[in-house]
């Protein structure tokens, strides 16, 4: 059976292309009815975080991402992966070096004369290790064929021919005895059955000496699938400015999991030209040979796109629920929390149809649902404070008496309401209406002002538009 994994390192948040590395990795598992691992490459003590670690499971639980078994770490298993140099050690695979700090300064040094890549001499590949200064405490490096092809057969990028005169003897134990990323990798995946690899094809030089660790090792090489990174939509590599956030910021800026997950999906797959999966289509249609080797271009408004079609295609109810689970993300978030009494609760899923419609975002919806929380007096943003002339408070009072004595108070009889007086003062529908919709919202925009009305009722609107008028 497939297993993949995802191995990300705890230096920072869950990055959205290391988000779309996992979700390619679980569909990829589940469309062969494999599983996916969820490995914590930790080995960088300095870098790695608890609060990194914390934000990754997080941001793979809020997207719907799950693993097969406990989490993995990889630094707990240091034993077990200098186990695995005792054994290359024993086969002639691998030899201690001695080369001090200031012999490989000399040889990085050399190579930037030259302008080639440093890389390491093979010094100690055949000396006696007896030569070595007493005391000393060496690195073990790997030895590497020096002749002949390492070559990857990987699902996306094809075949990939290193020459393995140009990769040197890569370190797996570091002089004070701790393992190298490379090394940790090979044993880990091995130990653990991954079958396939998949990741961001900046792994690819790593999947050619990773090679030669398997053979050193005498172990299968698992299938590789190194993805193209992405790509602003300039097509320059990912900044900040282009999205390169983490998933916990696409949270709070009110997008739904479902949404982001069918848009990284696409990011870099294609099933013919359809743009919306749900999970159980993606898992059916999703396999590697669809995935391009150019680099995917991020696109906020396609995102935003993708996004209101999932809150449109979302039951007022479960909008609500997800709006609950946003408030605490929010910087005005616990404010709005508290504000939202039952009643007003209420009144939010009666506006939600009308709202879902316009919003890209959860946190367009719920800023456009402001007026429901407000207390009374509201307060008015400036432009629509300027509407409130005496002019306007006058008309605003006629329409107070008109619908005070309307006995269908919903956005069709409110309106006609308002009509009638618009008529008996001779003006046009917009000259009450928008003094209405700064006494109601303190906005000067808002949905249609006749919903708003139906969703704050009569007892609440009456008592706005009397706050007011004249
Ligand atoms: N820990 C590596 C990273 O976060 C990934 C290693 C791998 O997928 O092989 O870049």
């Amino acid at each position: 059976t497939v297993i993949t994994r995802f191995a990300p390192s705890p230096t920072g948040f869950l990055h959205i292309g290391g988000a779309r590395t996992a979700l390619f990795n679980w569909l990829y598992a589940h469309a062969k009815g494999g599983k996916m691992l969820l490995r914590i490459e930790d080995t960088d003590r300095q870098r790695s975080t608890p609060e990194a670690i914390e934000a990754i499971i997080d941001g793979l639980t809020w997207l719907g991402i799950d693993w097969t078994g406990d989490t993995i770490y990889q630094f707990a298993r240091a034993g077990r992966h200098r186990e695995a140099v005792e054994q290359m050690l024993a086969a002639g695979h691998a030899y201690p070096c001695y080369a001090t700090a200031a012999e490989l300064e000399e040889m990085r040094e050399t190579a930037r004369k030259e302008g080639r890549a440093p890389r390491y001499d093979g010094r100690w590949r055949d000396r006696d290790p007896a030569e070595a200064p007493a005391g000393a405490k060496p690195a073990i490096r790997l030895k590497a064929p020096t002749e002949g092809e390492t070559v990857i057969d990987d699902l996306v990028q094809g075949r990939v021919v290193f020459q393995n005169k140009e990769l040197d003897d890569l370190v797996l134990l570091r002089s004070d005895g701790t393992p190298t990323y490379m090394l940790s990798v090979v044993v880990d995946d091995h130990d653990m059955g991954v079958t396939n690899i998949i990741r961001g094809d900046d792994h690819l030089t790593n999947a050619a000496r990773q090679t030669q660790i398997y053979r050193a090792l005498g172990w299968e090489v698992p299938t590789m699938a190194h993805i193209p990174l992405i790509h602003g939509s300039d097509g320059a590599k990912l900044s900040k400015r282009h999205g390169a956030l983490g998933v916990d910021a696409y949270r709070a800026m009110g997008y739904l999991p479902a949404a982001l997950r069918n848009y990284l999906v696409r990011l870099g797959w294609s099933h013919g030209d359809q743009e919306i999966f749900s999970t159980e289509e993606m898992i059916t249609h999703f396999d590697l040979d669809r995935v391009g080797r150019s680099p995917a271009r991020f696109d906020f408004a396609k995102l935003e796109n993708i996004n209101g079609h999932y809150m449109r295609a979302t039951p007022d109810a479960e909008l609500l629920a997800a709006i609950d689970q946003l408030l605490p993300h929010l910087p005005n978030g616990a404010a709005i929390a508290d504000a939202l009494t039952p009643e007003r609760r209420r009144q939010l899923l009666a506006a939600m149809p009308g709202l879902k419609e316009r919003a890209k975002t959860l946190v367009e919806l719920i800023d456009s649902a402001g007026y429901i929380v407000k207390q009374r007096p509201l307060d008015m943003e400036d432009k629509a404070k300027a509407l409130l002339t005496d002019d306007a408070r006058a008309l605003l009072a006629s329409a107070h008496d008109a619908l005070a004595a309307t006995p269908d108070w919903t956005a069709a009889g409110t309106e006609a309401a308002v009509r009638t007086v618009a008529e008996a003062k001779g003006v046009k529908l917009g000259a009450i209406a928008q003094p209405l919709r700064a006494a109601m919202t303190g906005r000067t925009t808002s949905p249609g002002i006749f919903d708003v009305l139906a969703v704050l009722g009569r007892d609440e609107s009456l008592a706005r538009i009397a706050d007011q008028a004249n």
